[in-house]
């Protein structure tokens, strides 16, 4: 859709008024309960053809036909996320999911990105002033720039916290950094517990949590982001006992909030405490230790502390010596009942690398949980074939391959033979005859035949193991450049192949998104074929679909009484 058209759209519905979009949560309501809760697509249909909205509201029944044009326009590339959520019909979904009786599970939350700015700004505030205040505020334009250099008002450290579109991963780790600053006590962490349990809570109708947290922060890596000096120590007991009291508070206020803390390890080799350990090994080992001892003196932490993950950058962590290193430490958390989850396939240096990442997790770590997996997602034919038509692009205009891009380290990775002197053409920006280009082609063919067919294999065995894959889709679209699109995220096709799904939001702060816009996404990306039912069960846990088609018939009860 021409961008003239989406102003008018936007133009139209920015008039809507909150009476209309009740209206339309009404409809919807009504038609998901009796209907028992099929696609989005097919319950629009229905609304659509349904003689009493003809006859008794034409303008609910504008806005759902216009709706499902922008579906359709969206999945025609015309139109974009964006115009579909602030659509009317969006925020009626948007209510339903609110509604809905059962609270939802985030699977997949980090502390440190899932702060707001009203956190962050008062605590920020006071370190500055201290006598630490100017070290720090150096430091804080190290890693930001410019940006930095008003920290002065809540609106401010809400634009610092939150990412611009054209940032990627490295980024955003750096990113994560501010909210670090202010972690400094164990009641830092109580209130920074008892915070996002209350933002979820009211705000997104989520009941249920996993936050991922790392249990110490000293390393050797030499980057400023990484350098935590606001000069209090906060210890690992007081990190784990801080959350827990936060959420314990919370949750004795609200019978039906619960929480599991997830110590994460993360996965550079080089990040480790080298003042006090020889290697990454040890010092893992030492945390583990760490664990299990707290868990025997404070043992309320029982059924809140029984599952670790892995974080971090895992380009460069694929190969067996690197999953080898904490290989014994995880065991030993196996044996004590300890659930094995971690951050694998989300980045790579070569698809293959993402493949292999998570064939290691599962093989020598046996995890329960796959986070991110998205090298397991992504098409391998499109994906050499769009890479291959970028390369031939830039050899036509004699441009070469960048060392260390995702393109080069592709074209090396491909199994050339006697081929190699057409890579170098490629590498070097030396134009190919058609004849080089179709060795070029075969080559790339069956490289991705073959990543295609490791890539079930693999796949294939996690669905066999029933190891639950978390789906993190704006997390992958911002942060990594495989996905051009939502519509991309393999979410729905994996969905299809029966694979064990949960849904999160990695850090809902920091890729300014939370959990309802997720359910959103996910439900518009796959509007025709994806049950609302099926999306139910996934984001709330609860696999009993005649007690969901119960609670839907409640909604619909309520509806009559307002
Ligand atoms: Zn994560």
């Amino acid at each position: 859709m021409p961008a003239e058209k989406n102003k008018k759209v936007f133009m139209m519905t920015k008039k809507i008024n909150k009476k209309i979009i009740d209206n339309l949560t009404i409809h919807l309501t009504k038609i998901i309960s009796e209907t028992n809760a099929i696609s989005l697509e097919d319950s629009l249909d229905l609304l659509i053809s349904s003689e009493e909205i003809q006859k008794e509201d034409p303008q609910s029944l504008k806005l759902f036909v216009e709706f499902k044009k922008l579906l359709f326009a969206f999945h025609r590339n015309a139109t974009d996320m964006e115009i579909l959520l602030n659509h009317p019909v969006a925020q009626a979904c948007a209510n339903f999911f609110q509604n809905f009786p059962l609270r939802y599970r985030d699977e997949h939350i980090h502390l440190t990105g899932s702060l707001g700015a009203k956190f962050v700004y008062p605590r920020l505030q006071k370190i500055l002033q201290g006598v630490r205040g100017n070290a720090l505020k150096k430091q804080i334009e190290t890693v930001y720039g410019q940006e930095a250099a008003n920290l002065s008002s809540v609106s401010a450290i809400n634009k610092l916290l939150r990412m611009n579109k054209n940032e990627h991963f490295s980024r955003y780790l750096e990113k994560l950094m501010l909210t670090k600053l202010v972690l400094t006590s164990k009641k830092a962490y109580a209130d920074a517990a008892y915070f996002l349990a209350n933002d979820l809570y009211t705000n997104y109708h989520v009941g249920h949590l996993r936050l991922k947290f790392t249990l110490s922060r000293k390393n050797s890596t030499q980057k400023a982001a990484e350098q935590i000096t606001s000069g209090e120590t906060v210890s690992a007991e007081d990190v784990v006992l801080g959350l827990f009291s936060g959420f314990s508070k919370f949750k004795t206020q609200h019978k039906d909030f619960d929480f599991i803390l997830a110590p994460s390890f993360r996965k550079e080799e080089d990040y480790y405490d080298t003042a006090r350990f020889a290697n990454k090994t040890q010092d893992v080992e030492s945390q583990v230790e760490l664990i299990l001892g707290l868990l025997e003196k404070y043992p309320q932490l029982q059924a809140h502390l029984n599952e670790i993950d892995t974080v971090g950058n895992e380009r460069g962590f694929c190969t067996k010596r690197h999953f080898l290193s904490m290989k014994r430490a995880f065991r030993k958390l196996q044996f004590k009942g300890f659930y094995i989850r971690s951050h694998h396939g989300e980045i790579w240096d070569t698809l293959r690398r993402g493949i292999q990442a998570v064939d290691n997790a599962m093989n020598i770590w046996h995890i329960d949980t796959l986070e991110h997996g998205l090298s397991l997602g992504i098409n391998p034919n499109y994906y050499f074939h769009s890479m291959y038509q970028r390369i031939l692009h830039w050899n036509g205009k004699k441009e070469g391959v960048r060392e260390g891009s995702l393109e080069y380290n592709e074209l090396m990775d491909m199994e050339w033979n006697e081929f190699t002197a057409v890579r170098d053409k490629l590498l070097q920006g030396l134009p190919l005859t058609p004849k080089e280009k179709i060795q070029f082609t075969k080559i790339k063919f069956h490289t991705a035949r073959e990543i295609e067919h490791y890539q079930h294999d693999v796949l294939n065995r996690m669905i066999n193991k029933e190891v639950t894959l978390t789906a993190l889709s704006s997390s992958n679209l911002r942060l990594t450049r495989y996905l051009q699109d939502y519509k991309d995220h393999p979410f729905s096709w994996w969905e299809k192949k029966g694979v064990r799904l949960g849904i999160g939001t990695d850090n809902y702060v920091t890729l300014d998104t939370n959990f309802i816009r997720e359910m959103l996404i996910l439900l518009f990306t796959d509007a025709r074929d994806l049950k609302i039912m099926k999306l139910l069960i996934i984001a709330s846990g609860e696999a009993r679909r005649p007690y969901i088609s119960n609670l839907l018939w409640q909604m619909r009860k309520k509806l009559n009484h307002k």
